[in-house]
């Protein structure tokens, strides 16, 4: 049997997940992306990359962020989604 160890630990950059959250990994990944992307700018658009507030990026970290504390198969769709946005994120 394979175990894999997902715990997430604290660091100054980092938080650690709380304790109703399941996918320890996927709910820091969608952090660091909502942390990118927090908050409008001045022009309405995403401060992060400047698409249409909020951005594409933001909505599938809020839905990986709310994944995470959810069933393994939740979690599993919503990972292969914030690793799209993550390749998108490095090729632009
Ligand atoms: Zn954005």
């Amino acid at each position: 049997m394979v175990s894999v160890d997902h715990t997430v630990w604290a660091t100054p950059d980092r938080e650690t997940a709380p304790d109703d959250v399941v996918d320890r990994l996927l709910w820091q990944d969608a952090r660091d992306i909502l942390g990118r992307h927090a908050r409008p700018s001045r022009d309405g658009g995403c401060g992060g990359c400047g698409g249409a507030w909020p951005c594409h990026s933001r909505r599938v970290a809020e839905h990986a962020l709310a994944a995470s504390r959810r069933s393994w198969r939740e979690g599993w769709t919503a990972r292969h989604d914030l690793n799209s946005v993550r390749r998108l994120l490095s090729t632009n």
